[in-house]
């Protein structure tokens, strides 16, 4: 049995949850077994069965009030639970900021090798191996897990999410769960203030310093609402409060894929670079010939961010 942890939103999954449930499914077929998915919260059963038409034959689905606010914690010990109830071998969760807290948590108390961020489907001829991003995705590596229980959280965006047919059935489950298992709470949760979500966003919009302040903004919202896009910032510019922690991606940030990203005033440090490398084609808008973003650019425009924005909007808004 393969047990997957889906995540939503106001009741709805995400998308890239989808994606985690595509690709446990990939593996269920190989291994020749079942999918059950976990969820938490408050979700409607109606919801939870959509999840037979990306493969899941069954949702177990805890509905603690105290769940809904996230909490690793307590999250693990829900995923625990699951995997001891279906005597779940695969154990799988995303590498995004719910499951590189919950995952490892999971893995110790299962005492379960751990591949935390991959991208690859695991080889069975070769025992369990698993390719993962390593160095900030600078390169990657080829996993055996030889342990008898394996965790695996996937990088978000790595394979395309496709809806086939079929509904899940959903059972109640009790975890267990007390309050030593919410000891640490979350007080404030502060959201991306864009339209479209970030994480699932096929076009994206980012700023770096070289915007020099959050006054300036206004050229790339005007840009991201052009298109249709989310917008996404830098790490130095979450920390100075210019834009909300949400939109920060890199290493210690969120991790995309999108179809476009467009990186305005980032110089395209390698911690930058982590979270948007898979991007299918970058735009790197930079006023230094020498930016490093510029090597890993499909396009680059060499200029002052104040001018060649406005302009960009003006194109888009001609088509
Ligand atoms: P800068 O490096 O200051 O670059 C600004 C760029 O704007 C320059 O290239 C400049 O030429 C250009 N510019 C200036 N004026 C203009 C203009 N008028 N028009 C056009 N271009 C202009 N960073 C992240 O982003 N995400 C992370 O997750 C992350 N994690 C980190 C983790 C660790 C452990 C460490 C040590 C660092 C991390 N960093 C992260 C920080 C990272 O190393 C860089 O410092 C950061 O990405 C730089 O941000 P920036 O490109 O916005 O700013």
């Amino acid at each position: 049995m393969i047990v997957v942890l889906v995540e939503h939103s106001q009741g709805v999954f995400k998308k890239k949850s989808l994606e985690a449930v595509l690709y446990a499914a990939h593996i269920a077929k190989e291994m020749g077994t079942d999918i059950t998915a976990v969820a938490m919260g408050n979700v409607p059963d109606s919801e939870m069965q959509t999840l037979g038409a990306y493969g899941a034959q069954k949702v177990l689905h805890t509905t603690d009030a105290r769940l809904d606010n996230f909490n690793s914690k307590a999250y693990a010990k829900v995923v625990v639970a699951a995997a001891q109830k279906e005597n779940a071998k695969v154990i799988i969760g995303l590498h995004d900021t719910t499951g590189k807290a919950v995952m490892p948590r999971v893995a110790a108390r299962l005492q379960a090798g751990l591949v935390a961020g991959a991208v690859g489907y695991p080889d069975l001829s070769k025992g369990f191996t698993v390719k993962k991003n390593v160095f900030s995705g600078k390169a990657f590596a080829f996993v055996n897990v030889t342990s008898d229980t394996k965790v695996i959280s996937l990088m978000p965006n790595t394979f395309p999410v496709v809806k086939g047919e079929g509904s899940a059935t959903v059972e109640q489950m009790e975890a267990g769960l007390s309050d030593a298992d919410f000891s640490v709470k979350v007080l404030e949760v502060s959201k991306a203030s864009g339209s479209v979500p970030l994480s699932e966003a096929e076009l994206v919009v980012s700023g770096g310093r070289g915007l020099k302040g959050p006054e300036n903004w206004y050229v790339l919202e005007a840009l991201a609402q052009e298109l249709g896009a989310a917008t996404a910032c830098s790490r130095p510019v979450a920390d100075a409060h210019w834009r909300p922690h949400g939109e920060h991606v890199g290493q210690t940030g969120g991790t995309i894929r999108p179809n476009l990203y467009i990186a305005v005033g980032i110089s395209g440090a390698i911690q930058h670079l982590a979270g948007v490398n898979g991007s299918k084609t970058i735009v790197v808008i930079n006023k230094d010939p020498e930016a490093p973003f510029f090597k890993a650019a499909d396009y680059g425009v060499l200029g002052d961010a104040m001018e060649i924005v406005p302009k960009l909007t003006e194109a888009v808004k001609k088509f």
